[in-house]
Parts: C-alpha cells; structure tokens; sequence
C-alpha cells in the first residue's frame, strides 16, 4: 500500500473542496477554518484516505497533480497554462534524458513542466532578465523539488544563450523574433524551436522572422479547453470557458550544409516500400 512519506507534498480537501497543499513535517499542524490537522497523524496514512479534523470536519488527503501544482504556482507574470504545456511537451518532444532551453524563466511555470518530464537525467536551462523573476522561479521550483534538474541563470538572452547542442529551446518572451540566430547556435540539427505569443501581431513577425532564418517545419497553433459540469443527470459545458491564452509557434533547426549521397551505381540499395 502506498503511503506518505515525511517531506511529501499532500494535498488535504475539505468538505467545502477548500484545498490545502502542504508539505509533511514532523511536529507541524495545518490550521484551517474547520479544525486542526496534525502532520505526525497524516505521515504513514494510505493515499486517499479521510482523514478528521479536531473538531470533526472529513478531510481527502491525496497527492496534488502537476495540473493542480501548476495553477496552485506564486506568479508575478503571465504563465504558461497546463493546457498548452502538456502538448509542447509531446511536440518538442521532451522526456527524460533530453536538454531544454528557455527564456524567459518568469514565474517558472513551464520550467515546472519542462523539469518533470526530463527528470532524472536531462536539465533545464532557464534565462531570465529580472533577479526578483528568478527568485520567484526558484521558490516555485523548490516548492516542487525539481530544482536539481534546473539551471537558472541571470542574463539578457539577446547576449546568447552558453548551452550548445540542446535538443529543445523555447522563448516566452515579448519578441521572440530578435532571438532566433541566438537560439539556432544552442540547438542541436534537427532540434525543436517553440515560442508562446498573446497576439497575432507578434505570430506574423516571428513568422517573417522565421522566413529568413535556418528554421523550418513551422506551425502555429492554439488550444482551446472545454469544461464540463459533472452531474449525470445534467450534463453539459461549464458556462464558462477560457476564450484565449496564447498562440504556439514550432519549428525545427536544419543546417544550411547539404549532404550530398555519393553516386554509386554498383551499390545495392535497400529501399524504402
Ligand atoms: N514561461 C513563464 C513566463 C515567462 S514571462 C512561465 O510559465 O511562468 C516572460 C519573462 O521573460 C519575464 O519574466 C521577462 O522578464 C523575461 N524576459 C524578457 N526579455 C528577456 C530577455 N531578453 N532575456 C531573458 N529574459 C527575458
């Protein structure tokens, strides 16, 4: 049976759906409006359990998704939401063992979501202009424990990015376009290119950017998530609906170097069906 652990992040929801994400320790107590929790009494319970205050309110202890830790996430800027950072995930294809670039690190949402999907053995290297950003970043990532798979660093990327070979490099910045040769040197061949922008004003400058640039396969993309109110009986769309967020640009480095096949008649070839 899987139980918690001293230093887990729990997630504790009361009767209300109020919910609490705390990390265990020894000693400490939850405070809340419908009694008291006593860490000691939630290290070592099962996973799912309910669990009852002092004063008698039923509490679901559970382990807080990354969704859940992403809206939960302290932001001074606009973030990078759950929906869009589960999909650049599976286009830049990022998964344990892969090298990220970003810029800039901001409140370090999608830097959360870059370092859990290439834990254990891959890194995050994550450029930001603003000290007060960072240490932001760095409170949000600690919160998680992810910051062994970050590195955050404190500069101006029109000054380069110092990582070379990366397989994946991603600007959330204003003006994506000024950085695209800076980005080109630190991506490996063939490595994935995404940016975020608000409006489609910046979209078709990247995009005539990216024109005169060593990017392809460009597509630009948004996506749009629908709600729904669980009742059974009743069942239909929550009434509201989040009208938008932000396009996503990909592309992939290419080199401008043409490999050209030696010419061979008497070779044997295996062909592709
Ligand atoms: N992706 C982040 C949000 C980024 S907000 C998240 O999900 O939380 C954009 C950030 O880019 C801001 O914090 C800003 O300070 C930073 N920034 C803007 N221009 C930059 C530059 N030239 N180099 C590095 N960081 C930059």
């Amino acid at each position: 049976m899987k139980v918690t652990t001293e230093g887990q992040l729990v997630q504790l929801i009361g009767p209300d759906g109020k919910d609490f994400h705390i990390r265990l320790q020894p000693g400490r107590r939850l405070q809340t409006h419908r009694g008291i929790l006593y860490h000691d009494a939630l290290i070592g319970v099962p996973l799912g359990s309910v669990v009852v205050s002092h004063t008698g309110s039923s509490y679901t202890l559970l382990d807080p998704s990354l969704e859940q830790l992403l809206r939960g996430i302290r932001r001074s800027t606009q973030i990078v939401y759950p929906k869009e950072i589960g999909y650049i995930l599976l286009k830049m294809s990022i998964r344990p063992g892969v090298t990220v670039v970003e810029a800039g690190t901001g409140s370090g949402a999608l830097t959360t979501g870059f370092a859990s999907a290439v834990m254990p053995t891959g890194h995050v290297y994550s450029y930001e202009i603003r000290p007060d950003m960072q240490s932001l970043a760095r409170h949000n990532l600690e919160r998680m424990g992810l910051e062994p798979y970050v590195t955050l660093k404190l500069k101006d990327v029109a000054e380069g990015f110092d990582e070379r070979d990366a397989d994946a490099l991603f600007l959330d910045l204003p003006t994506p376009w000024a950085y695209l040769e800076q980005a080109h040197a630190t991506l490996r061949g063939g490595g994935f290119l995404g940016a975020i922008l608000p409006t489609t004003n910046q979209v078709v400058q990247l995009l005539y950017a990216l024109e005169h640039s060593p990017f392809t396969f460009v597509e630009v993309q948004e996506i749009l998530i629908r709600g729904y109110k669980v009742i059974p009986a009743r069942f239909r769309p929550a009434d509201r609906m989040v009208g938008h967020t932000g396009y996503m640009i990909f592309a992939r480095a290419v080199n401008p170097v043409v490999q050209a096949m030696p010419v061979d008649p008497s070779d044997p070839s295996d062909e592709e069906e």
